[in-house]
Formats: structure tokens, C-alpha cells, sequence
């Protein structure tokens, strides 16, 4: 063939592929404009194939479209049930919100409202206001500030009140959080200069005194959140960290993350609050709103007046600062604290569950599904839950389980089957048997489990 006669072969095979229009009407119902995109896509795809030589048939146009249009709602965010046992869940959204919180949002977002309008002189009011009062009452503190993220609050307290000074921090606290966010290097994008002491294990009150230096601004203690270092290990408690930061003249800042107010409960074991951290001597402590709270995703900063006024001021707060929805949901988990009725947070709620009560709905809802299915092992099982998200590392809360097996269709299959649905449900595999927590199994979506189990092993 001569080149000109390919080319003509080519521009026939180009020109041979159906219009987008054609595309869409074979496409399932979708957003026009996604639609669209999705359509050209495949029509680009197509015309790369044929310049590389190939041949491509309208059917496999339409097809390489439709696989396009089926992935479409799977990357919508879209609402999931958490059967991981994992409470605080940070890839499936940290926490859910409870009634009151959901309330308090809508009430918001859906009309105007006084968010920094002073109701009583008519004039510009505080956006802070109400979750301060809240948080002074709550934890002791002298004041505090809500900005978007805990990650967001070590940032702009470092940056109002350590800008071009040094901060001591231990090694053994120079933490990942997840995501590949490295806490290092939150702190230093702050303008502040990380002085780093002691080792991975041990860190001793020797360490932070050699530290001190004209140049010092803090010592920042940073709360291993989401694991824990054992062994022959050495770490300065809070009280003793303030006496020697203070007597020098320094601050002593508290990166506390998991942000437990209340001391009071047994499950949380040694855990430190946010009261007893300001107790102590900490200056200010910085703690996410959708860690042990149990609200929205935020980040509060608490203790002494006058570096909160700082940071308050400092032109970060403006870039960092939380919106009218994400206060309202805080308001409103606040109030819950502030009432005792803790147990309408769903966190705390799951947490409340007794050992009993999930066997029996482990049970039960194991039982429905057996009875349906015949190759598939269905049964009830005795696990532990985690708190996750960087809070309470170590520690277990027992739970109950429906574990499942089947001698055709292995456990990452089953997990995948259930991921992939409608309505997908997250598992996890512990030896081969995928196991649905009850602890995080809220009990109006135990029918949908059922169903889908029934559905993906028949
Ligand atoms: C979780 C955590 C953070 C990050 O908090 P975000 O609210 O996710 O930004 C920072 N420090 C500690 C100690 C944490 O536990």
C-alpha cells in the first residue's frame, strides 16, 4: 500500500466511528455533562487504537464506554456501612454525626444566621464565640480557637507564636499521621525550626533543659496517638515539662490529637484529656473535632488567654478558619458533652454497646443468613474492635463478629463482592474469613448485610 492509500484507509477507519450523540443514547441514564465526557473519551481511546493500527468495531466503541459509565457512581462519594470494627475511621470519614448535630447543621446551612452577627448591638459578632464558652466550660481552659483541622491548629500556633524560633520537640514524638502527612513537616512549613532531642525510646528531662536556648519559643509534646513505643522507653510527663518551660521563660504546647474530654471513662484507660493536659501545666493543647470528640472535622486549639489572642490575630487564622456547617455540627456535639448525653454521639454510642448485646445481634443476624445460603460458613464470632484514627493505640474493645467463609469463592472475593455494591459494605479479613464487626454495624443496617451476604454467595 502507499502512504497515501493508508492514510485513506485510516481516515476512513477514523471517520467510520459513530458521533458522540450515538455514544450517549447507549450509555445508562447520567448527568448530561458527564455523559459527555464519558462519550469522548471512549471516541478518543478508539482513535488511538486505530492510529496504532488497529481495528475497532462499534460495539467495542460502546463498550469501552459503558465500562466508563459503570465505574461513574463509584467515584461519587457515596454513604457506606462500616463493618471494619475500626470506630474512628479516617478513610471512611472519622465519625458519623449523631441527630442533634445533623439537626443543628441543617438548621444552618439552609436559612441566614447570626454566625458572626451580634444579635444584641446589631453589630459584627464573634464565629467563635459559642464553642468557646463551650470549650472553657468543658475543659478548664482559658480560651480557645477552631480552625479546620488539628493538623491546621499546630500549624497556626506555631506560626503565631514560634515564627522563626525554635521548637523542641523529643524524637520519639515526630509522628506520621496518615496519608503520608508527616508532623515534621506541618511544623516547620509554620516558619518555626524543630529542635529535635533525645532518642526514638527515651527521652529524658536532661534532653529539653540542654535544648533551651535564647532562641527557644516552646517545648511541644506530641501524644502518641496512633501507635505506641514499648519497651525500655523514656518520656517526660506533662507536669514536669512545665515546671522547667516555665521557669525559663517558654510555652509549653501539648499536641494532644485524639482530644478525650471526659477522664472519666474506662475504656479510654490512661489516655490523657484535655482538662487534665491544661491541669498540668500545658500552655495550650491542640486536638481534632472528629477524633474522641466525636464531631465534625476540626481542629481546636485550648488553654492560656494570651497566646490564643495571638493566634486569634495571626493572618493564618482567616486561610484556616472553619465554615458555618462544621461550627454548627461543633455547637451542637459541645452541648452533647456539656449535658452528659454523650451516648446520643455515635461514636460513644458504639462505644457504650455491651459485649452481650452485639453477640446477640451477631448471632442473630448470622443466623438469618444461614439459613438462606447452603455452601457458605455463616457464624457468629468473639473479635476485638479498635478505636482507629489515631486514637487510643493498644487499646481493644471486644466485639462480636458474623464471620464468613465459603468453600468456592475466597475471602478478598467475598470482601471485594461486598465493597463493590449499591450500597458497599467495608469488611475486613482476619486468616481468611471475612468478618463484619458489630461494634461499628449500626443496627438499622443489619437487613442491607443480610441481603447482601444472601445475595453475593447464592
Ligand atoms: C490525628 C492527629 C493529628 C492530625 O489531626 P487532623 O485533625 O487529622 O488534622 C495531629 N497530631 C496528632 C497527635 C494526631 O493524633
Amino acid at each position: 500500500m502507499k502512504p497515501e492509500e493508508r492514510d485513506d484507509a485510516l481516515n476512513l477507519r477514523l471517520r467510520s466511528l459513530p458521533p458522540v450523540g450515538q455514544v450517549i443514547e447507549n450509555l445508562p441514564d447520567l448527568p448530561h455533562a458527564v455523559a459527555v465526557g464519558i462519550a469522548r473519551a471512549a471516541l478518543d481511546g478508539a482513535r488511538a487504537l486505530i492510529r496504532a493500527g488497529d481495528e475497532v468495531t462499534l460495539e467495542e466503541v460502546l463498550d469501552l464506554a459503558r465500562k466508563a459509565a459503570a465505574e461513574h457512581p463509584r467515584n461519587a462519594m457515596t454513604p457506606v456501612i462500616n463493618a471494619t470494627g475500626v470506630m474512628i475511621h479516617t478513610n471512611l470519614g472519622r465519625v458519623p454525626l449523631g441527630r442533634a448535630q445533623l439537626d443543628a447543621v441543617r438548621a444552618i446551612a439552609e436559612g441566614y444566621s447570626n454566625l458572626e452577627y451580634d444579635l444584641v448591638t446589631g453589630r459584627r459578632g464573634d464565629r467563635y464565640a459559642r464553642a468557646r464558652q463551650a470549650l472553657v466550660t468543658l475543659t478548664g481552659a482559658e480560651s480557645a480557637v477552631v480552625v479546620n483541622n488539628n493538623a491546621a491548629g499546630v500549624l497556626v500556633t506555631l506560626a503565631a507564636l514560634c515564627f522563626s524560633k525554635e521548637v523542641i520537640v523529643s524524637r520519639g514524638e515526630l509522628i506520621e499521621i496518615g496519608g503520608e502527612f508527616r508532623l515534621p513537616d506541618v511544623m516547620t512549613s509554620s516558619g518555626a525550626t524543630l529542635r529535635e532531642i533525645g532518642t526514638t525510646n527515651r527521652t529524658h528531662l536532661a534532653d529539653y533543659e540542654r535544648a533551651i536556648a535564647p532562641e527557644s519559643a516552646a517545648i511541644l509534646k506530641v501524644h502518641p496517638s496512633n501507635y505506641r513505643v514499648v519497651g525500655f522507653t523514656q518520656v517526660v510527663g506533662v507536669r514536669e515539662l512545665a515546671r522547667l518551660a516555665h521557669g525559663r521563660g517558654i510555652l509549653l504546647l501539648y499536641d494532644l490529637g485524639s482530644g478525650l474530654i471526659d477522664d472519666e471513662r474506662e475504656w479510654t484507660g490512661d489516655e490523657p484529656s484535655v482538662a487534665r493536659a491544661l491541669e498540668e501545666g500545658a500552655d495550650l493543647v491542640m486536638f481534632s473535632g472528629d477524633k474522641l470528640l466525636g464531631g465534625p472535622q476540626c481542629g481546636i486549639v485550648a488553654g492560656r488567654m494570651d497566646p490564643i489572642e495571638r493566634i486569634a490575630a495571626h493572618p493564618l487564622m482567616r486561610a484556616l478558619r472553619p465554615d458555618k456547617m462544621t461550627l454548627a455540627a461543633l455547637d451542637a456535639t459541645l452541648e452533647l458533652h456539656l449535658a452528659g448525653r454523650t451516648d446520643e454521639l455515635p461514636l460513644w454510642a458504639m462505644v457504650a454497646r455491651t459485649s452481650n448485646e452485639l453477640e446477640e445481634r451477631a448471632a442473630a443476624l448470622a443466623a438469618s443468613v444461614s439459613e438462606r445460603l447452603e455452601a457458605a460458613k455463616i457464624e457468629a464470632r468473639a473479635v476485638a474492635a479498635v478505636a482507629g484514627g489515631g486514637s487510643l493505640p493498644g487499646t481493644e474493645l471486644s466485639s462480636w463478629a458474623v464471620a464468613v467463609t465459603h468453600p468456592e469463592i475466597g475471602a478478598a472475593e467475598i470482601q471485594r463482592r461486598l465493597r463493590t455494591r449499591g450500597r458497599p459494605i467495608v469488611a475486613r479479613i482476619e486468616d481468611d474469613v471475612v468478618l463484619l464487626d458489630l461494634r461499628t454495624l449500626q443496627p438499622v443496617e443489619e437487613t442491607e448485610v443480610a441481603a447482601a451476604l444472601i445475595d453475593i454467595l447464592s
